[in-house]
């Protein structure tokens, strides 16, 4: 079974007929874990669960967390723990300081984490411009089961996330992106995971991207780490298994 741990079904239904990609998926045995952005794509995460049998996470986008106010926020952390019993983990939250640092973002950011250990279940953190700060906050609240997704920081900092025995997905971009070639040489295979981040981060700079080529980044870990294909599957299968507990 090959895993796609971070997708955004949502937004590849807004490009592509999903019910061929969910079906092309089963019939490749691609597994996918979509991540939830906003309040209304975490509902529509719980329909895809229901419908499609696949495994979604909830969560709030950086982004989407500075235009919600303080109820809005709390009323769906409150949404997101009722439902706890359909979800596999928190995603994606983190932060992003393209636009510059936030002290929102943060603290929600924060509330998250909480979340994710009280419920014990896996994060997946989104680190744009906030590589160091986005760890710093892990490493205080002291949460063991992290993704650090698309993580673009130095490799000092990949160092770190592997001392403190988080995952690291690939994103399928891998194929062209030199730095993430460079984080699979360095980073255990024992705390790989691949992702697409469909619709974006296409293996060959299109759009859209889908779960079905999550198969890209499973071929450059089989290349770099020199293992045969069939044996990186099995590894992040285990890998996969180990973080969600099943
Ligand atoms: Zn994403």
């Amino acid at each position: 079974m090959f895993i796609d741990v971070h997708c955004h079904l949502d937004l590849v239904e807004k490009e592509t007929d999903i019910e061929k990609v969910v079906k092309e998926c089963k019939k490749n045995k691609i597994n996918f874990v979509s991540d939830g952005t906003n309040v209304e794509s975490n509902r529509k995460m719980l329909e895809y669960a229901k419908k499609y049998n696949v495994s979604v996470c909830l969560g709030i986008y950086p982004e989407h967390v500075m235009e919600m106010n303080d109820k809005e926020l709390k009323d769906e952390f409150d949404f997101i723990l009722k439902n706890n019993g359909k979800i596999s983990g928190i995603g994606e939250v983190g932060m992003d300081f393209v636009k510059g640092k936030e002290a929102k973002q943060e603290k929600y950011f924060r509330e998250f984490i909480k979340l994710a250990k009280k419920i014990d279940k896996p994060i997946t953190v989104h680190s744009r411009k906030a590589e160091k700060e986005c760890i710093e906050i892990l490493e205080d609240l002291k949460v063991k089961k992290v993704i650090m997704h698309y993580f673009s920081g130095n490799m000092n900092l990949v160092k770190r996330i592997i001392d403190n025995g988080w995952f690291l997905s690939i994103p399928t971009c891998v194929k062209y992106s030199e730095h993430f070639q460079k984080v699979i040489e360095i980073v255990p295979v024992e705390l790989l995971l691949c992702e697409t981040d469909s619709p974006y981060s296409h293996p060959d700079r299109k759009f859209p991207n889908n779960p079905n080529n999550v198969i890209e980044s499973y071929k450059m870990v089989a290349e770099i780490k020199k293992m045969k294909l069939k044996d990186v599957e099995k590894q992040l299968e285990k890998n996969f298994k180990r973080l969600f507990g099943r």
